[in-house]
């Protein structure tokens, strides 16, 4: 089964284009939807969810008609909004256990509480399942978001942004949940974090201003700036005139001095070497390209 998204578009009353023609195909597995702040992953990830209307265009799992057959939809997807709601000073497995009976899943109460473990077993947190989940960490949360997300196995799991604010650990824990789940399903993650579709995603896109700039494999992403990347480290003077003259893709300080990463179809000389591109210089790169387009639109 594989998502066929064609030609969606979407533009709010204040005349904010947020999806701009974007078609893409996304199969099983993971999907890492790739964008800074802004770049319309929310309202996208929101139209497939259901959750709000495009303008044009269509989305098509499989026979399933996204855009229009809302109820059949809700029953295949699992959805971890950004903003998982309030958490309220119930116990885990009553909140699951609620939100299982919302959505239909079991027959009787003893196969829900069957499901309700499994599934607190799955995201580990069956220890705490007696806790209240208003003591929850950011990445106790996040797995519980997970667990509520997998009620009723879902044909379609969108996570949006799920590890903002998750310490290195947690994070850690959370992808290998997620990729223990991508298997059979598909699964988009929408995230701002290059290093989220580097760990976990065999198929990417990168959005920026509603505009998909990329879509394929995270290695076809990288390797399409080949012998285009080089890098230098200088001085905070020479790093103004480089800023200047030349296709800077990024600045980082090591320790203390600028180390910075252009884009060059030549050997730019004057001490730059050639590096291996990664998945953040192609990042940076096509939304460089993408913002000089629009300033000149
Ligand atoms: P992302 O999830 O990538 O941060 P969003 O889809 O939330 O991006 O937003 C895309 C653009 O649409 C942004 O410029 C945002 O300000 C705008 N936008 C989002 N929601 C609304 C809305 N309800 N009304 C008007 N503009 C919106």
């Amino acid at each position: 089964m594989q998502l066929v998204i064609k030609n969606l578009s979407k533009t709010y009353p204040g005349g904010v284009r947020a999806l701009d023609n974007i078609s893409m195909t996304i199969p099983t597995g993971m999907f890492g939807l790739l964008g800074p702040n802004g770049a319309g992953k929310s309202t996208l990830m929101r139209t497939l969810a259901t959750l709000q209307n495009a303008d044009s265009g269509s989305a098509m799992l499989g026979d399933l008609d996204l855009l229009h057959e809302k109820t059949k939809v809700r029953e295949i997807l699992g959805y971890l909004p950004q903003e998982f709601g309030v958490y309220p000073r119930t116990s885990a497995t009553t909140l699951l256990t609620h939100l299982a009976t919302l959505k239909g899943v079991g027959a009787t109460s003893a196969q829900r509480k069957e499901i309700v473990y499994a599934l607190l077993n799955r995201v580990n947190l069956f220890d705490v399942r007696n806790k209240s989940v208003a003591t929850f960490s950011g990445g106790m949360r996040q797995r519980f978001g997970i667990a509520q997300a997998l009620l009723g196995d879902p044909k379609l799991l969108i996570v949006d942004e799920p590890t903002a604010g998750l310490d290195p650990g947690e994070r850690n824990r959370f992808y290998n949940l997620l990729s223990e789940v991508g298997e059979s399903v598909v699964v988009i993650l929408s995230t701002h974090i290059v290093e989220d579709v580097k760990e976990l995603c065999t198929n990417m896109s990168i959005i920026h201003r509603g505009r998909l700039l990329f879509a394929g494999a995270p290695s076809q992403a990288e390797a399409s700036l080949d012998g285009k990347i080089w890098s230098k480290s200088m001085s905070k003077d020479d790093l103004k005139r480089c800023q200047a003259e030349m296709d800077v893709i990024s600045t980082k300080l090591i320790e203390g001095r600028p180390s910075v990463r252009v884009y060059s179809t030549q050997d730019p000389m004057n001490g730059f070497r050639s590096v291996e591109p990664n998945l953040e210089d192609m990042f940076f790169y096509q939304i460089k390209q993408n913002s000089r387009t629009g300033a000149a639109a």
